[in-house]
């Protein structure tokens, strides 16, 4: 039996950054994390975290966005998982959706609500999240991501001293796309490192090739999104022809059929779906297993706050695979407080807390500086 969901808290948290960080889609000037906690009526709870990285100030119509038309869209709903939370959300919002022209908006805080109470239902079934994702609490492989060619040596330094050994640095912008400094980066790595590089839908196809070319010696061990997510298929094809770099993609896409149609495309070879901007847990679940039926390899993506990489951390747990978990590497003191346990491995891997859900409860008055709003909500059973 469950019992039905009486509380809504929304917590809306950024870091300002003294020096903005560069991408393909022009400066991120502070970093934001958007935590919900859904509680029941015997007290239960459960964590679950929005994605709302982009564009500037995305992050407070998103809180406002949760506060406005999560509690109706919770009504009646219950720590009970036979119907998935994601889908329910998304289809009771789907006319706003359509209405409004923001159906990413609302498929991340559809998100949000799934993690949170696959959280809640994991901690009153007193097991890890990955064990009631259907899979095993392991330990987990990591990567240190997010690095940028302005500051690549110090973030580098940092990860290696927490332990990483993989590493995926940002190109696609700037002076020479920042192509000499990924060939820095790779030729002082250690035997046992390896670089992969985000190009953040850089490039056309011509572009794509033509710098495929020029990082293939590199070894890199995977080129992600050098084209738009939108991009033709023909033009996907022709680059994964082209080139032995395995590509890898997914954070773009929305919706079962946009992931099943790149799954069946052939042309990505890592699948990196964000449970926090589309399908949650039960959405990305799905997802995930049919790539790694597929011979896909499955690795979470993830830029966020330390409760959804968590979540991730479970998830790439339970789907299993070779798959790493991505761990970002630039400034942002909401990941590092809000995970439980700060970011560094053990031997090798990054581990998951033990205890039921996500193991812990994040340390909200520990952020309570970089604190935008909080919101409580009753919901109706
Ligand atoms: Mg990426």
């Amino acid at each position: 039996m469950s019992a039905s969901l009486t509380r809504l808290q929304v917590f809306h948290f950024r870091h300002r950054l003294d020096r903005p960080i560069p991408t393909t889609m022009g400066l991120m000037t502070g970093r934001p994390a958007l935590l919900l906690r859904i509680e029941d009526a015997e007290g239960a709870s459960g964590w679950g975290e929005v994605w709302c990285n982009f564009p500037p100030d995305g992050d407070l119509h998103r809180a406002r966005l949760a506060a406005n038309v999560l509690p109706a869209a919770l009504t009646g709903l219950t720590g009970n998982l036979d119907k998935k939370p994601f889908e329910v959300v998304q289809t009771r919002l789907h006319r706003l959706a359509i209405q409004a022209g923001e159906p990413g908006p609302v498929a991340q805080l559809a998100a949000g609500v799934d993690i949170a109470l696959h959280d809640l239902a994991a901690r009153r079934a007193d097991v890890p999240l990955a064990v009631l994702l259907g899979g095993q609490a392991r330990h987990v492989p990591a990567y240190a991501s997010g690095i940028s060619p302005a500051v690549f040596q110090d973030q580098f330094a940092r990860m290696r001293s927490l332990g990483y050994r993989r590493f995926k640095q940002r190109i696609g912008f700037g002076p020479d796309d920042g192509l000499g400094e990924v060939e820095t980066a790779a030729s002082g790595l250690a035997p046992y490192e390896k670089l992969m590089v985000d190009a953040n839908q850089a490039w056309d196809l011509p572009t794509a090739l033509q710098r495929a070319e020029r990082l293939a010696p590199l070894g890199v061990g995977w080129l992600e999104e050098p084209l738009p997510a939108d991009a033709p298929d023909a033009d996907w094809h022709a680059l994964a022809k082209a080139t032995d770099i395995p590509l890898a993609g997914g954070e773009n896409l929305r919706g079962d059929d946009a992931f099943y149609a790149a799954i069946d495309l052939g042309a990505l070879s890592v699948l990196q779906p964000d449970i926090c901007k589309w399908g949650g847990l039960s959405g990305c679940f799905a997802v995930a297993s049919r790539a790694r039926e597929r011979g896909l390899i499955y690795c979470p993506h993830f830029l966020g706050g330390g409760v959804g990489l968590m979540a991730s951390a479970h998830m790439l747990s339970a789907v299993g695979g070779p798959g790493l978990l991505e761990v970002d590497s630039s400034e942002n003191p909401l990941l590092d407080l809000f995970s439980g346990r700060g970011l560094s491995l053990s031997d090798g891997l990054f581990p998951l807390i033990g205890g039921p859900g996500l193991g812990y409860d994040p340390d909200i008055s520990a952020a309570a500086d970089m604190l935008v709003s909080e919101q409580e909500l009753r919901l109706e059973a």
